[in-house]
């Protein structure tokens, strides 16, 4: 058992602090903002996340999981303490380090006795430096750094970190790295353990490989648009090569959500702030961009023009079980199309809160049916399970014009085009006529 304190309850801490106490430990989970805190005290869930909640009730309930805004109550006689704020794109692409910095500055004012403090959430190449230079000149208990950057995503972030592929840590001090492999023991997962600069930047070279083989996928899928290839079987085959991997293969519109974007932005700012000429992850981004363009001008030519029209969308979290719209692709789309003129409406099983307060001119409407009633088109935007196994029939009938863009190629063409709709897909032969 160890004395853990997390600070930042958002997806990464919460489900770090949750977790640590399922294994045993006594946690302390901390945040500033008094709100999210309140709630969680209250027995509520600040975020939608399959599975955390329960987790949550049955370690707090068990007395080894607190929730606090105060770090005087939370870092004195921890052991471990994970640092798990936002780090958000800043200005002009680097990651904002400034809530990672107070976080720092703070703890250090609180710290007692040898405590290890580790970087949980994704930090730029150097800040484990920075993070002790901050605690250093705050306090003269002893301390190390350690770097341990995360790779659970949201809509099964539970599974993912008590099913890690690997923990990475990164050390200057392998007793300080030995102290936080223990915690993950349990897990009898992959350790590497390596510098803290290599572990920094395991984390962003991860991100930035997975958005390239979107991005990849996506490019391939634009020539088999041109060229009447299927890019669904393209990628399948693809996937079955062992030195490919089938994972993050499906063309769409594009990656979006909390981490890809502003991590690839993160990576490609400090290789040109050193110098580098990062070419490849300047592609990746613009590939991606181009896919929101390409839905919108998809449904643009199906419709004619879309001045006037109305279109509603099917989902709007980045992606399925999740209600995180940060730099999801819906809120992109939605501006593209009212750009154009169009009338935007929308549903989704999770996000609709989150919507109210970031797309206040969309039509919330609380199901695909509504969301489809005298629509010029649909645009699939989130695979959630909820929209795979929709009544076509239904959906067709409630609609002023039958056009479905498949944003994730979650449907069946010929099914779609036996049901009577103006079916476009990405980088799949879509103009399959009636039989
Ligand atoms: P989040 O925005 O959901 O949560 C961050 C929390 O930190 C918020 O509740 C905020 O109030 C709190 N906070 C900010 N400043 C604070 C301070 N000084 N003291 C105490 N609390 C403070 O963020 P998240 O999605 O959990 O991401 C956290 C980090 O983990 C980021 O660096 C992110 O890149 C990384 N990460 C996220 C995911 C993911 O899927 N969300 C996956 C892997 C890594």
């Amino acid at each position: 058992m160890a004395r853990v304190c997390v600070i930042g309850t958002g997806y990464v801490g919460l489900t770090t602090g949750a977790c640590f106490a399922d294994l045993g430990n006594q946690v302390s989970c901390l945040d500033i903002d008094a709100a999210k805190v309140g709630l969680l005290r209250a027995g509520g869930m600040p975020i939608y996340e399959p599975g955390l909640e329960e987790v949550v009730a049955r370690n707090a309930a068990a007395g080894r999981l607190a929730f606090t805004t105060s770090y005087a109550e939370a870092v004195p006689g921890a052991e471990v303490l994970f640092i798990a704020v936002n780090t958000p794109q800043g200005a002009g692409g680097p990651a904002d380090m400034s809530h990672v910095e107070g976080a720092a500055a703070t703890l250090a004012q609180h710290l007692s006795g040898p405590a290890v403090v580790v970087n949980k959430s994704t930090m730029p190449i150097g800040s484990a430096d920075l993070v002790a230079e901050i605690i250093r000149r705050a306090t003269s208990a002893p301390f190390h750094v350690v770097s341990n950057p995360e790779f659970l995503r949201e809509g099964s972030a539970l599974h993912d970190f008590m099913h890690p592929d690997r923990v990475v840590l990164g050390a200057a001090e392998p007793a300080a790295a030995a102290r936080v492999a223990a915690l993950y023991a349990p897990l009898g997962a992959p350790v590497v353990v390596t510098d803290v600069r290599t572990a920094e930047m395991i984390k962003y070279a991860s991100n930035a490989f997975l958005a390239t083989k979107i991005s990849f996928i996506n490019e391939i899928a634009q020539i088999c648009d041109k060229t009447g290839a299927d890019v669904r079987e393209v990628a399948r085959a693809m996937g079955l090569d062992a030195r490919i991997a089938p994972g993050f293969l499906s063309a769409g519109i594009g990656w979006g959500g909390s981490c890809f974007p502003k991590d690839v932005r993160a990576l490609e700012y400090m290789a040109a702030a050193h110098g580098c000429h990062p070419q490849l992850l300047r592609a990746v981004i613009e590939i991606n961009r181009d896919q929101r363009l390409h839905v919108v001008r998809l449904a643009k030519e199906a419709l004619g023009g879309l001045r006037g029209a109305t279109v509603g969308l099917l989902g709007l979290a980045f992606k399925p079980n999740t209600d995180d719209m940060r730099d999801a692709p819906s809120r992109e789309i939605v501006e593209l199309l009212q750009h154009e003129g169009a009338l935007v409406r929308a549903c989704d099983p999770a996000a609709t809160e989150q919507a109210a307060r970031l797309l206040p001119t969309v039509e919330l409407c609380p199901d695909p049916y509504a969301t489809a009633d005298e629509a010029d088109a649909l645009i699939l935007v989130t695979e959630w399970n909820e929209f795979k196994q929709l009544d076509l029939g239904r959906l067709r009938r409630a609609m002023r014009r039958p056009v479905l863009i498949d944003g994730r190629n979650l449907y069946d063409p010929a099914a779609m085009a036996a049901a009577g709709f103006e079916y476009r897909s990405i980088g799949r032969p879509s103009k399959i006529s009636v039989p």
